[in-house]
């Protein structure tokens, strides 16, 4: 027995306007502000395609390594909704943008999987139904007309886990590519799985003489990660107990797909409709729109704004920086943070520190406030400036920590900032020596079990390093209170 489960991904593009029309593409404004003829369906209202959604879909598709086609053209998909007043939504039906491509999702313990994409293809949203006025509902037509780039997978995802790393890849890709905010929370990105169990050889799916499918559900419109990990499981639950009790009955051959639905309240899913409720969409060419012609110039031009993708750079922050896996991670969250420890290693800063400022206090500053690590503003020059401080023993650890906030509390140097607040570490040698006297009279014991070499010498040194740190109130260079205690302190024989 195994899950298998393919992903259908719907993010809405950050575009200025929207799709079709020049009305503005932005969650949260009042009600039907943003509409025009063309997004509320009125007759005779002509189209025109918004450039820069083709060049993000594109995008993402080349990100992908899909094959972006020279030619597409525009469908119109019949549906009748109140949220989508034209009474059809113009998508792509037989010639999507892009096609066959391939996402690598990272999973526990280091692996990954390969995990195919069937095609993407661009689409608009519809409006929304509004259900907070009492004894009504009422329609939002501000996001209808809105780019939308639906992502198809095969149904290569065989894991709760795996669909979960392949929705958070995703995620991760979009924003990299700066195509889309993917906020769930203002619907940015919706997920809706088709999940299946393959009864039979796992080795051998989809080879119908080695086995069967159960019914495949799909469930719409699912906008939060939890609500996809929740779903996941309670379907693929959901089969086996069906399994158990029908046997052979629960079949795809027999029982057919069926669409499901997910509520929060239960975490649990309901029926909604089978497959003799099927909807027929009668795709045919729009008349209003040109098709699409995607030329060398414009392929390049797309091409050019990708750059390296998240998985590239961290595999080289790992090698070339020498951080850790999961520092890598999180400093690949999003471009412009990755962009901003680059910067600073230009100038000439150590990538480990600049990690470590980045992950210390910088982590700490944007999960206050709930933005991303760019965006506390710090500039690579101050980050840069701040590291090499650390590196050159002008500050210590925790007086770095004090810069930052200022640095981003000010933008002033962090040398100033140092200076003001008087955590310049002393690089005096009488001032240091002046310190490990005082730890050592202080602490006759473990200075004289470093002296004779006892075998707790090394926690007593520690212990002394401790010492001086505090008579020296944080100022003295770790390195320089070392060199000192360890010349005081010769071996006796
Ligand atoms: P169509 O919409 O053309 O009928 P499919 O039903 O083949 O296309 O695919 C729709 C989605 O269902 C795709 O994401 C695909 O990966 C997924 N899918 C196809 N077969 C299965 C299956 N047996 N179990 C789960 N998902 C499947
Ligand atoms: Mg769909
Ligand atoms: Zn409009």
């Amino acid at each position: 027995m195994l899950p298998v489960v393919g992903l259908e991904i719907h993010v809405e593009l950050a575009t200025q306007s929207k799709m079709f029309c020049r009305c503005r593409n932005h969650f949260g404004d009042a009600p039907n502000t943003n509409t025009c003829p063309v997004c509320i369906g009125m007759p005779g209202a002509l189209p025109v395609m918004n450039r820069t959604a083709v060049e993000y879909s594109a995008r993402v598709g080349m990100a992908l390594g899909c094959t972006v086609s020279d030619f597409t053209k525009w469908d119109r998909k019949s549906y009748y909704y109140p949220d989508l007043p034209k009474n059809y939504q113009i998508s792509q039906y037989d010639l999507p943008l892009s096609k066959e491509g391939v996402l690598d999702v990272p999973l526990a313990g280091g692996r990954s999987k390969i995990i195919r994409v069937r095609r993407a293809h661009l689409e608009e949203d519809a409006g929304k139904n509004v259900h907070d006025i009492p004894g009504a509902t009422g329609v939002d037509l501000n996001r209808a007309g809105v780019p939308l780039l639906e992502i198809v997978t095969e149904p290569d995802l065989n894991s709760v886990e795996e669909v979960m790393s392949f929705a958070r890849s995703m995620q991760r890709l979009v924003r990299w590519l700066g195509v889309s905010h993917a906020n769930m929370q203002m619907g940015h990105m919706r997920f809706e799985p088709n999940i299946s169990i393959w009864v039979g050889d796992p080795a051998k799916v989809f080879d119908a003489s080695s086995g069967y499918f159960t019914p495949i559900f799909e469930i719409k419109n699912l906008n939060s990660f939890r609500a996809l990990e929740k779903t996941t499981e309670w379907v693929i639950e959901y089969h086996k107990t069906q399994l158990r009790q029908r046997g052979q009955g629960w079949s795809e051959a027999q029982i057919g797909k069926q669409n499901w639905g997910y509520r929060d309240e239960t975490e649990s899913c309901e029926f909604q409709r089978g497959k003799e409720e099927a909807h027929d969409y009668r795709y045919f060419p729009d008349p209003d729109l040109v098709p699409v012609v995607v030329d060398d110039a414009w392929r390049e031009k797309i091409r050019a704004a990708i750059g390296e993708l998240p998985l590239a750079r961290k595999a080289r922050y790992m090698q070339e920086y020498q951080l850790s896996d999961k520092e890598a991670d999180a400093l690949t969250q999003e471009a412009p943070t990755g962009d901003l420890l680059d910067s600073a290693v230009k100038a000439g800063a150590d990538a480990k520190r600049c990690a470590n400022l980045l992950l210390g206090r910088g982590s700490a500053i944007a999960n206050e406030r709930g933005c991303t690590i760019a965006e506390i503003g710090i500039t690579s020059e101050r980050l840069a400036e701040l590291a090499k401080m650390l590196s050159e023993g002008k500050v210590n650890a925790s007086a770095s920590a004090k810069i930052f906030d200022r640095v981003i509390e000010t933008g002033h140097a962090p040398e100033a900032i140092a200076g003001e607040l008087g955590l310049l570490a002393v690089s005096d040698n009488t001032q240091v020596e002046q310190w490990v006297e005082q730890a050592i009279a202080a602490n006759p014991g473990p200075a004289d079990q470093v002296r004779t070499g006892d075998k707790k010498a090394k926690a007593a040194f520690g212990f002394l390093m401790g010492s001086v740190m505090k008579f020296s109130g944080g100022k003295c260079p770790p390195a320089a209170a070392k060199a000192m205690l360890e010349a005081k302190l010769q071996p006796k024989n």
